[in-house]
């Protein structure tokens, strides 16, 4: 019997689960999404802390999420990262 290397596909609901203890969602969106050239320690403090952040840079990196910090990485991070994988 051949083996099942198939992997369950992500439903939206699954793949945005994370959103439901994000801490960002406290904040609003401009503390995420800082003026060209301001600093983003302060959000990536708090992704620190936040219990869906490896679920939610998984999905900035999956869709490609240009601006903003996602999962405690800029998008200079998220790109390097992105191509550190292949
Ligand atoms: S990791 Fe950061 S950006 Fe992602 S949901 Fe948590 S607080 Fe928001």
């Amino acid at each position: 019997m051949p083996i099942n290397t198939t992997l369950a596909p992500i439903t939206s609901e699954d793949e945005l689960s994370w959103q439901e203890t994000a801490l960002c969602a406290q904040t609003g969106p401009d503390f995420f999404f800082p003026a060209p050239g301001s600093s983003t320690q302060d959000a990536k403090r708090l992704c620190g802390a936040c219990e869906g952040r490896v679920a939610c840079l998984e999905y900035a990196l999956r869709h490609d999420e240009k601006f903003g910090v996602w999962g405690g990485l800029s998008e200079k991070e998220r790109e390097r990262l992105r191509r550190s994988r292949g």
